[in-house]
């Protein structure tokens, strides 16, 4: 007999032989439906892996991450088969599982595929899926792996196996098809109910541009037809909310060749919401302790020299800029956090005045490679909303929880209600990998664990994830379309400290080192903004929105009443305009909906009237005619619910 413990602590004792399925089918008729992959201690196995000694198992399905990446790469070599089917000579390479879905890079000889042949592939696929395969893993000898793939004049999986030791070797067998492969696998083809290809794309061997390229063939399928169907339309829907398409049909932002690639230009509209974002920002920052403070753009070469930065992004990043005077170099700042270093070391503290929270909106340049460009996303310059808290170690505990607060704050007055914290600490089995005292490292680990412990969120604990000058947390959000993007990065620093010698005097009357927290909750002004863009598809939470109403006059006649309403709008603090071109309102009501423009305000004879302003939202609710104050009372109502105070 052998002992099998579950995730939740309980051991059962297990016949040795037992598969995984075995243990599933002992749980539940049900979970026994379900599993489609198992984990034997740290490595992933079959469901009819058999298991001979004691070990933990977890049980997969469709539901776990590490059910979909099984079912994916499955689902590789289904696609795999049909590609050698459909195109003779093909030659295999390699077919993993990725976030959403797998590929198989295949190099296809004299055929080339595009999208015209994915409905062939598709169908042959499904009829493979259709018989019900079994996916059997079996050990060959390294010699008899080498014949099989010599014979097929495939030199990349012939390169593969060259690497790999003899007895270590496997091939996963279905239907007709074999494949090398290391494992992972569903237990039959007949679970995936739907295959679709997605794309092809270019793709060198071994991500080699030295090396042959090959075609990359993208596709993702699903246990039921419905959740393909739904993928689909969430596919399109993102294309949709496409940040770049949004940005100019909202004329946030533009790019221009001759100012540069990678290099956005804020348009009024969207320099305006930066703004906005900004003064929020700043408003709560304020009541929290910090100060703000202004660096300049460049910084002596020596600068980041000290800090470290010179040998990380010194020589793929923008080159020194050299003055008339020999040998003077400064460089574009890719981080502000030397200079606040430089503002701290401006006077001595004593650890009654701290924390010190030197805050700056600063404008950082790294260099991209053209490729890596990307919309907001990935530029070349960008500002961030950053932050350093400089604090005694025994104030690490409440500063930390503090961040915490201020993200929170951010995160939920901006609609994102779907996210997670990951905690990265050290590897404990390589301690000499990270800078700083054990003391100091197991009292800011603490310290962020109990703050997100304290703060109820959800977290997980990565190990070995920590950079090696100290922990951090960071945020992962989920977008509307189920994304997700890493936020507001809070990270404790033990090394810039002791590069620039930053101190302060204790109650002992010695020097100490302080600790430094590198914080900011949107991350960058750019990517937060496509990322709220994407997330909202354009439609920003009232607060924060460019224009709040656009007035819609029925005719000229009543132009001068609609000059009045903005009047008392603006008095009230209400974004709007007023829309007098000579068009009808129907038109206009169309143009204010593809502008996101939450209310248009409608006025005409009875309106004028009544002294009233006839309401529709965004979207065609019809409010009817109210006063101009009760319009503003519902606007401050419905900016209150999302924007709490801090
Ligand atoms: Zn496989
Ligand atoms: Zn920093």
């Amino acid at each position: 007999m052998i002992k099998i413990t579950l995730p939740d602590g309980t051991i059962k004792e297990y016949s040795k032989g037992s598969t995984p399925m075995d243990v599933a089918k002992s749980i539940s008729e049900g979970l026994a439906r379900n599993v489609i992959s198992a984990k034997f201690n740290d490595t992933i196995v079959e469901t009819v892996t058999p298991l001979n000694e004691d070990g933990s198992l977890t049980l997969y399905t469709w539901n776990n991450d590490e059910g979909k990446k099984a079912f994916w790469h499955s689902s590789s070599h289904i696609v795999a088969q049909a590609l050698e089917e459909l195109f003779p000579g093909a030659k295999l390479t390699i077919g993993p599982a990725i976030e959403n879905g797998f590929y198989y890079d295949v190099d296809f000889g004299e055929h080339t595929v595009s999208e015209k042949d994915f409905p062939s592939i598709e169908k042959r696929a499904l009829e493979i899926a259709r018989g019900k395969h079994d996916f059997k893993m079996h050990p060959v000898s390294k010699a008899e792996a080498l014949e099989k793939y010599k014979s097929q004049g495939n030199e990349f999986k012939v390169e593969l196996i060259e690497n790999l030791e003899d007895g270590t070797i496997t091939f996963c067998d279905h239907d007709t098809f074999t494949d090398l492969c290391r494992g992972g696998h569903i237990p039959n083809t007949g679970i995936v109910k739907a295959i679709k290809i997605l794309s092809v794309a270019g793709a060198y061997w071994r991500g080699d541009e030295n090396k042959k390229q090959l075609t990359r063939v993208y596709g993702i399928s699903f246990p039921k037809q419905k959740e393909l169907t739904e993928y689909l339309q969430l596919l399109e829907e993102a294309k949709q909310r496409d940040h770049r398409k949004l940005g100019k049909e909202l004329e946030l932002f533009a790019f221009s060749q001759k100012v540069g690639q990678g290099l956005p230009l804020w348009l009024p509209k969207g320099a305006a919401l930066r703004e906005r974002l900004e003064d929020f920002l700043k408003k709560a920052q304020k009541k929290a302790g910090y100060e703000m403070v202004v660096t300049p753009h460049i910084g002596q070469k020596e600068l980041y020299v000290t800090s470290g930065h010179y040998a990380k992004y010194g020589e793929d990043s923008f080159q020194p800029i050299h003055t008339p005077k020999d040998g003077e170099e400064f460089l574009l700042k890719p981080m502000n956090c030397p200079h606040h270093c430089e503002i701290y070391n401006t006077k001595p503290f004593s650890y009654k005045e701290l924390p010190k929270r030197y805050a700056e909106f600063g404008t950082v340049y790294r260099y991209e490679q053209s490729g890596e460009l990307h919309g907001l996303t990935r530029v070349r310059g960008f500002t961030q909303d950053d932050a350093h808290i400089f604090c005694t170690p025994e104030q690490l505990d409440e500063e930390f929880k503090k961040v915490i607060d201020l993200s929170l704050y951010v995160l939920g007055s901006l609609g994102f209600e779907n996210f997670k914290a990951q905690v990265s600490v050290r590897d404990l089995d390589n301690p000499d990998k990270y800078i700083g005292s054990v003391e100091n490292w197991e009292k800011a680990e603490n310290a962020i664990i109990n703050a997100a412990k304290e703060k109820g969120l959800d977290y997980v604990i990565e190990s070995g994830e920590a950079a090696f000058y100290g922990p951090k947390l960071d945020f992962m959000v989920k977008d509307a379309l189920g994304r997700n993007w890493q936020l507001g990065t809070i990270q404790v620093d033990y090394n810039l400290p002791e590069r620039f010698d930053l101190t302060y005097k204790g109650s002992d009357n010695e020097l100490h080192r302080p600790v430094m927290i590198h914080r900011a909750p949107f991350g960058s002004m750019e990517r937060f903004i496509a990322l709220l863009l994407e997330h909202t598809g354009g439609n920003f939470p009232l607060w924060l929105i460019p224009e709040q109403a656009i007035i819609l006059p029925v005719s000229e006649k009543h132009e001068k009443y609609a000059e009045k309403v903005l009047n008392s709008l603006e008095n009230n603090e209400i974004r709007a305009l007023i829309d007098n071109r000579n068009e009808t309102v129907g038109k206009k009501i169309r143009e204010a909906e593809m502008g996101k423009t939450p209310f248009m305000l409608i006025v005409g004879e009875s309106e004028e009237e009544h002294n009233t302003i006839a309401i529709r939202r965004h979207g065609g609710e019809d409010l009817g005619s109210i006063s101009v104050q009760d319009f503003v009372d519902l606007v401050t109502k419905e900016i209150n619910s999302t924007l709490k105070s801090f």
